[in-house]
């Protein structure tokens, strides 16, 4: 692995050996910013419980996709690509735009995607991945395998800490065996007032969700990543994800960030999924799942490591939401659906990162369910 660039020499080093994955980025990006299975659909809160204090388990908010919607003028989506800098790359690989008006982040992370993409890496890290695969596996063990070989080794940030919530066993080493140091600790966002817990994975701008879990049945290339035909295994457990996905952004914005989309990447044993929402426009996108592996082969799928390579670095590549879609006006209506304006309030000044666990609940909640900081949800 190269040492990260730092001088305008290394810069070149950079550039050379990205030439050898040109083609292979180009294609992806054209992919992500053309193809019917990679996209973003917008999403409306119809109802939910955040003005209550609940722990992400308890969580409810039925949602309605816009492409579900009757009128057929409402259900536009937007190309994956379209809320990062794909033009911009994709000049600086035909060579039309030099390293350094790229400007540093971009280009430590063209370095992180070269690493990750040269062939010896490829094929070490889709056999570590994929040895899972039919298997049975400790949710602990998936969120450390992501976080290590994924989230790590992509993401310019090597802030991260993995969530010390919910697992039995906790590991502090990668447990493929590759040793590399983990950080364990508090992941927990949100308020005890209203909705908060904890994501599994936190990464600088980024929340990340794992799941030990894969899909049923056979996937053919086809449907994929459709919406409709096939919602895959990421739609369980949707209300808490979007609730993951709405509390974390609004604390990162909270807290200064600037691009007000904060992506919450999910992530099972063979799908990914994104979810991004901005308060101030209060838009919600959902992607479609995109496969982590090829059809019929237990290799990356190197479109998809290279949206998750975009998503996890959104705070280098986003966009924030195009002026189009915020005239679209899919709104997520998410404070309109908190009644109580203390609550709301909170939602825009009051929430924090760190010491605001799920914990154990003696009465049932509103809704009539137990919370517990035992279940992973
Ligand atoms: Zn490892």
């Amino acid at each position: 692995m190269s040492e990260v660039a730092q001088k305008p020499d290394d810069y070149q080093n950079v550039f050379k050996s990205f030439k050898t994955h040109k083609s292979t980025v180009c294609n992806a990006l054209d992919y992500l910013n053309s193809s019917e299975t990679a996209n973003f659909c917008f999403v409306k809160i119809e109802d939910c419980n955040a003005e209550y204090s609940c722990g992400f388990t308890e969580c409810w908010c039925p949602t309605k996709r816009n492409l579900e919607e009757e009128d057929h003028e409402k259900r536009k989506l937007v190309y994956y690509g379209e809320v990062f800098e794909i033009e911009l790359l994709k000049s600086f690989l035909e060579g039309k735009e030099t390293l350094d008006s790229l400007g540093y982040g971009r280009i430590k992370a063209l370095e992180k995607l070269s690493d990750f993409l040269c062939d010896s890496n490829l094929q070490e890290t889709s056999k570590i991945l994929a040895k899972p695969l039919g298997k049975d596996l400790k949710e602990a063990k998936w969120a450390s395998l992501v976080a290590t070989h994924i989230f790590s080794k992509l993401a310019v940030t090597s802030d991260m800490t993995i969530s010390d919530m919910g697992y039995q066993i906790r590991y502090d080493q990668c447990p493929c065996g590759c040793l590399a140091p983990l950080r364990v600790g508090d992941t927990s966002i949100g308020n005890e007032n209203v909705w908060h817990g904890s994501v599994d994975i936190l990464m600088g701008h980024v929340a990340g969700i794992t799941r030990a879990e894969e899909s049923v049945g056979e996937n053919t290339e086809e449907d994929d990543s459709s919406f409709e035909t096939n919602p895959g295994n990421l739609e369980f457990g949707r209300d808490q994800l979007i609730a993951k996905c709405v509390v974390f952004s609004c604390v990162q914005n909270i807290q200064g960030y600037k691009l007000g989309l904060a992506p919450t990447i999910v992530i099972s044993k063979d799908r990914v999924k994104v979810y991004m929402y901005d308060p101030k426009s209060d838009m919600l996108y959902e992607s479609t799942e995109l496969p982590l592996f090829s059809p019929y082969v237990k290799k990356l799928n190197t479109i998809t490591i290279v949206a998750l390579w975009l998503a996890v670095n959104y705070a280098i590549f986003g966009t924030g939401v195009q002026p189009a879609h915020q005239e679209f006006g899919y709104t997520a209506d998410f404070k309109d659906r908190i009644n109580n304006m203390e609550k709301n309030e909170i939602y825009k000044t009051e929430l924090q990162i760190g010491g605001c666990k799920q914990v154990r609940r003696l009465k049932p909640n509103h809704r009539g369910g137990f919370g517990t900081s035992f279940i992973k949800n």
